[in-house]
């Protein structure tokens, strides 16, 4: 079987535990002995991002944002057990929230349908596609306790000292407050990378708001989101997609009456909130792939949305073979190899990825898969390890 050339490049982040146990065997067993593909490899490990200093992560990040394509392992965000266990010298943040600063995108959460795993949500049979407003609202929020009379306003004040005052609340009693902003290039972002997304999917996009209530601040993004529409209406209407906003309320009740096809751009909270309701609907964290794409939809970057899998990994050290599920991380190589099928016109790349993607959801169609799959379908479904899981696919790519 001759290589398939990809000639450019890919940003490949290595990761932590068993994630990275997946993402080695993934890089040298299904994707390396069949292109003859070059990554630039930054390791992002919590030891090797505690070397440099976290600088590691930054430099990945920017070399994706000059590759446009890189892909993710799941990484270590250290707390305070992590910081001993690895004897950090810091807390180092996450390094999802770190590259995002940098490429400034939109998370899409995207679950992978399999027919033969019973979804707890039945007739969601293909995806909701979820993109999250990452900035803002109740995350930069700043709150007030009240323990005695008196009134609560919000105010702004301009470079020149003016002054804009409203009266939120005249307390009688105790109680709380809150305050949250968002600003509108971040909005209009997010408005781009989703229509831009759409588009290339070929999926009709949802806004959910309440602007009813919020008239100015939910009433903003929807006016930002219609007015970033004028620009993609035809290319829409090209491809018979829609795009409509709905009130929040509207759009939980659509997501259960509907069976998905669609992708739903939703506020910081309930972007936060939705992709856990949805993900749990479809099933399996190990079936759920996320991808992180700026607003002019050029740069990608995939990963999988679980994280490093910390309790197969203790097996796994144990010298135990595991049964964890690696068609996520799959998932993670090809979304990433076809966005460079897609930049580079290259038919090769994007009908190999194709079909690797295919053979997983084949071979556990025909009833070899792992654990955490087979639970969900009952106790009479066997699994299977993943070293047994790997070598069927690699067969399958072979023959
Ligand atoms: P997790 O790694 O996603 O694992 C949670 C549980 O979900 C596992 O214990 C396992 O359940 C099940 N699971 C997840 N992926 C699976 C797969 N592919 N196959 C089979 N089962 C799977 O979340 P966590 O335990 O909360 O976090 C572990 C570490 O990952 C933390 O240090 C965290 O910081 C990091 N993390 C990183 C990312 C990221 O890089 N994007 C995201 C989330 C978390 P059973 O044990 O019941 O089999
Ligand atoms: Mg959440």
């Amino acid at each position: 079987m001759p290589k398939i050339v990809v000639k450019n490049k890919i940003v490949n982040l290595n990761g932590d535990e068993m994630a990275r146990v997946l993402w080695n065997k993934i890089q040298n067993e299904l994707i390396l002995p069949y292109l003859d593909l070059k990554l630039i490899n930054f390791d992002l490990s919590i030891t090797n991002r505690d070397l440099t200093n976290d600088q590691i992560t930054s430099d990945a990040a920017l070399e994706i944002k000059k590759i446009n394509v890189g892909l993710k392992c799941a990484t270590i965000t250290p707390d305070d057990k992590r910081v001993k266990e690895y004897n950090l010298t810091k807390k180092y943040p996450s390094p999802n929230g770190t590259i995002r600063n940098i490429l400034k995108g939109t998370i899409f959460r995207e679950p992978i349908i399999i027919n033969k795993i019973p979804k707890i949500v039945d007739h969601w049979n293909k995806p909701v596609i979820i993109a999250r407003h990452a900035f803002g609202d109740i995350y930069k929020s700043q709150e007030i306790c009240v323990n005695k009379k008196g009134k609560l306003t919000i105010c702004f004040e301009d470079e020149k000292g003016n002054k804009e005052e409203k009266l939120v609340h005249n307390f009688e009693t105790a109680g709380v407050g809150l305050a949250y902003f968002n600003v509108f290039e971040s909005i209009n972002d997010f408005a781009n990378s989703c229509f831009n997304f759409a588009l290339k999917r070929k999926i009709s996009l949802f806004l959910s708001t309440k602007n009813t209530i919020l008239q100015k601040y939910d009433e903003s993004f929807k006016q930002i989101f219609d007015d970033v529409f004028k620009k993609f209406k035809k290319e829409f209407e090209k491809n018979s997609l829609t795009y409509q906003h709905r009130l929040i309320d509207d759009m939980v009740a659509c997501l259960m009456k509907w069976s998905g096809g669609f992708l739903w751009a939703c506020k910081n909270y309930d972007g936060d909130v939705m992709s856990d309701l949805v993900a749990q609907g479809y099933g399996s964290l190990g079936l759920m792939s996320s991808v992180l794409q700026s607003p002019d939809g050029k740069i990608l970057k995939s990963e999988a949305a679980h994280g490093t899998i910390t309790s197969h990994f203790r097996q796994h050290q144990r010298g135990i073979e595991t049964s964890t599920n690696p068609i996520a991380s799959i998932f993670a190589w090809t979304r990433a190899l076809k966005q460079r099928a897609v930049i580079d016109d290259n038919s090769d790349l994007s009908q190999f990825s194709d079909n690797l993607e295919n053979i997983c959801i084949d071979t556990t169609n025909h009833g070899f898969m792992t654990k955490d799959l087979a639970l969900m379908r009952g106790p009479e479904q066997k699994w299977i390890t993943t070293n047994e899981f790997f070598k069927i696919i690699k067969n399958k790519i072979e023959n």
